[in-house]
């Protein structure tokens, strides 16, 4: 169980950064999260693609390429030596004057932290967890664009403390026209009469990599999936509710707001796209 972090290529136990950093002044940052299956890091070029797709739109010039990062990460996970590592990939703006303007942060930072993963209890998958549609309104894309992954996410933080309030586990967010979008950390997908609905882009939502997956295995698998646009309050009327993300991998959603969603048990669709997702995960390794 051991946590390294690697700070521009040099691999530290721990890590001071300075606060005049804009990653720590205003959030002026980018992030993935990547997993690991056997030691390997699952997903890693979609992973890369998207950190340099968030870094080009908010203007933040990543100092390294690709091959760098392949090489930075192999080597701080064979330092760390666990089983399995959650990797956290974060390019700063770097250090700059006490104000808004990043016209004076030169040299943006890499860290690479390698670190112990904590699994979601095996409970949360056969139970499914408790969700809260919350007040917070998911950012709309004409602000900070959802499908950029910065590391300014007060928004979900306040999302997620206003399910924690209501005696959820998390958040599911509508955009500013009360459309669904996703959760604070993962896709949502709902059933109704057997199809799959999730979501689409262009209700403010990030592009996450298990969501592709999910959608493309769904389709192989004969099942309708539609990208789309639905109120809020038209979840209420899901037979299956599931979420999706690097972590949390297919989650079923037991709970809505209180009230049971279906039978109040993982769903039979969610199961089998779990199934589906896990042995594509064991394959792949
Ligand atoms: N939405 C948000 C807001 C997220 O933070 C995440 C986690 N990165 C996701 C969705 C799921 O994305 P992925 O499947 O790529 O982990």
């Amino acid at each position: 169980m051991t946590t390294k972090i690697n700070f521009n290529g040099e691999i530290h136990d721990e890590l001071n950064i300075s606060v005049m950093d804009h990653g720590f002044l205003f959030g002026d940052s980018v992030y993935e999260v990547v997993s690991t299956l056997n030691s390997k890091l699952c997903f890693l070029d979609e992973h890369l693609d998207r950190l340099y797709n968030s870094a080009e739109a908010i203007s933040i010039k990543i100092p390294c390429d690709k091959e760098w990062f392949r090489e930075q990460l192999n080597n701080t996970l064979l330092a760390a030596g666990n089983k399995e590592s959650y990797v956290r990939i974060i390019v700063t703006r770097g250090v700059g004057e006490i104000n808004i303007d990043p016209s004076s942060c030169e040299h943006p930072n890499v860290i690479l932290m390698v670190m112990d993963v904590t699994e979601y209890p095996k409970s949360c998958y056969e139970k499914g967890i408790q969700v809260a549609l919350v007040s917070i309104k998911r950012n709309p894309r004409d602000s900070l664009n959802p499908n950029v992954k910065t590391g300014n996410y007060l928004n979900n933080v306040l999302a997620k403390m206003e399910a924690n309030k209501l005696g959820a586990q998390d958040a599911i967010m509508v955009n500013p026209w009360g459309f669904l979008t996703e959760g604070t950390t993962s896709n949502l997908f709902f059933v109704r009469e057997g199809h799959i609905l999730t979501p689409s882009l262009d209700c403010g939502i990030l592009s996450g990599i298990t969501r592709l997956l999910v959608i493309e295995l769904a389709k192989e698998n004969g099942f309708h999936v539609e990208e789309g646009k639905w109120l809020g309050e038209e979840l209420s009327t899901a037979d299956e509710i599931f979420l999706t993300g690097t972590l949390k991998k297919v989650m079923p959603v037991s709970y809505l707001d209180g009230r049971p969603v279906g039978s109040g048990k993982p769903g039979p669709i969610t199961l089998n796209l779990l199934r589906l997702y896990e042995d594509f995960l064991t394959k792949k390794a």
